[in-house]
């Protein structure tokens, strides 16, 4: 659908077709909403959430009791759950993080093991026979000892994300495509410009990803309110081509202190890309 120049007054908009705003949208209109998701570009998920690592996490990192340590749990369980339900294609491979010396292992792996139990993530095990690593990887070396996730996996990204859109749509939600929401004001309604056309809407959801800050401006742009300052970060893909994955399960180093995850190999699950390779995230 693309909007055409009417006037519109809907229950409530979902700025954004990524991951996070179908999810969002599939909720509201389960709950007999009427629901409009905008989108500016000229099919969903076509930003951050099909360009990511697929990974569903365990829920290993986070601090105690952080939402994300919360969420991340508990999220996991339902997707996973989602994707059974669903036949959304999944793969639950498992991971294990790697220590190379001595000292990372004592320091850092020994700490993120208590943090995974802390966190409620109670089936993951510390390795330290580096035979039975090898067992496991035998492309792996220089490994002193490992955390085995079992409850890590792949999802098909593109697959998860026209099911949540398949849903919001069986119960009534409406995507306009090619609408990017260009102004906003706050009268008695928020309305929304979208391709020259205002809509007044009750309820606005903001799932507009890196955007997210933009957009929060012009809902705010008559108040005192700025959005948090955005840190950007860049991810980069090398994909090994001409052979086969040298290994079965996800393969991580240590978090990076400056923040990510490090340099990971990953193994590709979507239709969009050749599911037997490898992926070596930086
Ligand atoms: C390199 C990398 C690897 C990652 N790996 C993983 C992983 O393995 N596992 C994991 O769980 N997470 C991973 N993530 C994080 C995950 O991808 C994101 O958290 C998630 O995709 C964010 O989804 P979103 O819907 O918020 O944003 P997006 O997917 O960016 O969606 C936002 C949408 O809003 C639209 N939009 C923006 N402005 C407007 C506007 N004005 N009007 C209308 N539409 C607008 C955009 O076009 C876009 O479609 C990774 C992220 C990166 C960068």
């Amino acid at each position: 659908m693309i909007l055409k120049n009417t006037a519109h007054s809907v229950d409530a908009v979902v700025i954004g077709a990524g991951v996070i705003g179908l999810a969002v949208a599939r909720s509201l209109a389960k709950t007999g909403r009427d629901v409009l998701i905008v989108e500016r570009n000229a099919s969903i998920g076509q930003e951050t959430s099909s360009r990511n690592s697929q990974v569903i996490h365990a829920g290993l990192y986070y601090p105690q009791h952080s939402f994300k340590a919360k969420f991340c749990v508990e999220g996991r369980r339902m997707l996973y759950q989602y994707c059974r339900e669903r036949s959304v294609d999944v793969h639950q491979c498992g991971k294990l993080i790697v220590a190379t010396s001595e000292a990372s292992f004592r320091d850092k792996l020994v700490p993120l093991y208590h943090q995974a139990l802390r966190n409620g993530v109670t089936n993951v095990q510390l390795l330290t026979d580096t035979a039975h690593i090898a067992d496991l990887e035998p492309h792996l070396s220089h490994v002193i000892g490992a955390l085995w996730s079992p409850s890590t996996g792949i999802v098909d990204s593109h697959h998860f994300l026209y099911s949540l859109l398949a849903d919001a749509e069986a119960h009534g939600a409406t995507l306009a495509l090619q609408s990017a929401v260009e102004d906003a004001r706050i009268t008695n309604s928020v309305e929304l410009q979208v391709g020259g056309t205002w809509i007044a809407c009750r309820n606005v959801v903001n799932a507009a990803g890196l955007w997210a800050d933009r957009v929060a401006s012009m809902l705010h742009q008559n108040h005192f309110w700025r959005p948090p300052k955005q840190y950007y970060c860049k991810g980069n893909y090398f994909r090994l081509q001409g052979q086969t994955s040298p290994f079965s399960r996800l393969v991580y180093p240590l978090p990076d202190e400056r923040g990510g995850l490090g340099v990971h190999a990953t193994l590709g699950k979507c239709t969009h890309f050749d599911a037997s390779c490898t992926y070596i995230m930086q």
